[in-house]
């Protein structure tokens, strides 16, 4: 059997780290040839003395403290962001995971799906920012996108073996996160630590934050719209706190398709690493009976102003999800370094949004620059409350 061969950008993330255990398991038939890092290098080196790919990149200094520590005769050192194309077109790879955080995922994700191959994105700011470009790229170059966010890896997964316009309409689910049962009133009476406390799942830091404010879900909307090419109004949001539906799709003929599991992301980055297969993943199944039942839930978008955001934004597109994703990351490192209460985030990145020049049918430079000019703007208003 040939084996699988696996880049992960952001190795050192959540996501990054839940894909080597996934890979760890099945060591006979999936092979690391590259990692790469931003910051994390001593995390970086541990990961490329026990996978030894044959390309690892990190930032800056870690170059060199790399290139010190590990058998570069094994693994060629670069430096990730002068670099990171030499790993993603290295000839050899099968599967190019795209786990890294934030906007700077956007010129290795559309490198990713030039090269054709299989893309398995994590990070949601290249699809919000670039969807159309991006997968314009991706079926220009015949690349196939396997998304690993829960709820888009469900959509794909219902979505199997049918005819793409035999979609009607996506049941996006959300947890609800953390804070679902907490009056709004209390929200900035709130620590970062409570914020952080996700119900359901366990990720990075601004998803946590953007999970309760449900900016996250009005992200997977966008990222929805881009990755299954349906409207925004055709994507409905539905607040299912046990969070074990990953999403619903329904088709033309009304039946309805729904993707259950634990919460555990191995299994949507197994699934996006073995696609079309389907391997064993030695995790618990969902135990029906002592779940008792399901609920569901209209989203309170007066509670959450970000979703009722996200969603318009989606609806306008143009530069303006760019500026939108921006200006969250922004808003919310300034939450997480205890510059900004938590509902000053929705604040600042409305009015930057509001302020926000649109840009319709943008090339991807003019992408880059509105989340440039929305990074500005954001922290403009940061500085100046
Ligand atoms: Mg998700």
């Amino acid at each position: 059997m040939t084996r699988r061969n696996i880049v992960i950008l952001g190795s050192t993330g959540s996501i990054g780290i839940n894909a080597l255990k996934v890979i760890e398991r099945f060591a006979d038939r999936f092979k690391v040839v590259g990692l790469t890092a931003y910051n994390n290098y001593r995390l970086l080196e541990q990961q490329v003395r026990k996978f030894r790919p044959s390309h690892a990149a990190v930032n800056g200094s870690g170059v060199d403290y790399l290139r010190r520590h590990i058998n570069t005769r094994i693994t060629k050192v670069l430096n990730v962001k002068a670099d990171i194309d030499e790993i993603i077109r290295l000839r050899s790879v099968d599967v190019i995971v795209v786990a890294m955080h934030g906007s700077a995922a956007l010129r290795p994700f559309l490198t990713a799906v030039r090269t054709g191959k299989t893309v398995a994105p994590a990070n949601k700011e290249a699809l919000v920012s670039a969807g159309n470009i991006l997968m314009r790229e991706a079926r220009r170059h015949k690349a196939t996108i396997v998304p690993i966010d829960s709820e888009q890896s469900a959509i794909f997964q219902c979505l199997a073996g049918e005819d793409r316009e035999h979609l009607k309409k996506i049941y996006l689910t959300a947890s609800g996160g953390a804070l679902l049962n907490i009056s709004p009133a209390r929200f900035d009476a709130l620590s970062v630590t409570q914020i952080l406390k996700h119900p359901r799942w366990k990720m990075g830091k601004r998803i946590t934050v953007d999970s309760a404010s449900l900016m996250n879900k009005g992200f997977e909307v966008i990222e929805a719209k881009h990755l299954f090419g349906l409207d925004v109004d055709d994507i409905e949001v539905v607040v299912h706190p046990e969070a074990v539906i990953h999403s619903m799709v329904e088709f033309t003929d009304g039946s309805i398709v729904a993707q259950l599991g634990v919460t555990d992301m191995r299994l949507p980055i197994q699934y996006a690493l073995t696609y079309p297969q389907r391997w064993k993943t030695g995790l618990k199944s969902v135990d029906f009976t002592r779940l008792g039942r399901l609920t569901f839930q209209k989203p309170n978008y007066k509670k959450f102003p970000s979703l009722a955001l996200a969603i318009d934004v989606g609806r306008r597109g143009g530069t303006l999800p760019a500026a939108l994703n921006a200006a969250d990351e922004m808003a919310v490192d300034a939450f997480l370094n205890r510059c900004l209460p938590f509902t000053g985030i929705y604040r600042t990145v409305e009015k930057v949004v509001q302020k926000h020049k649109v840009i319709d049918r943008p090339s991807f430079t003019q992408i880059l620059d509105a989340d440039q000019w929305a990074r500005e703007e954001a922290g403009r208003l940061i500085k100046e409350r």
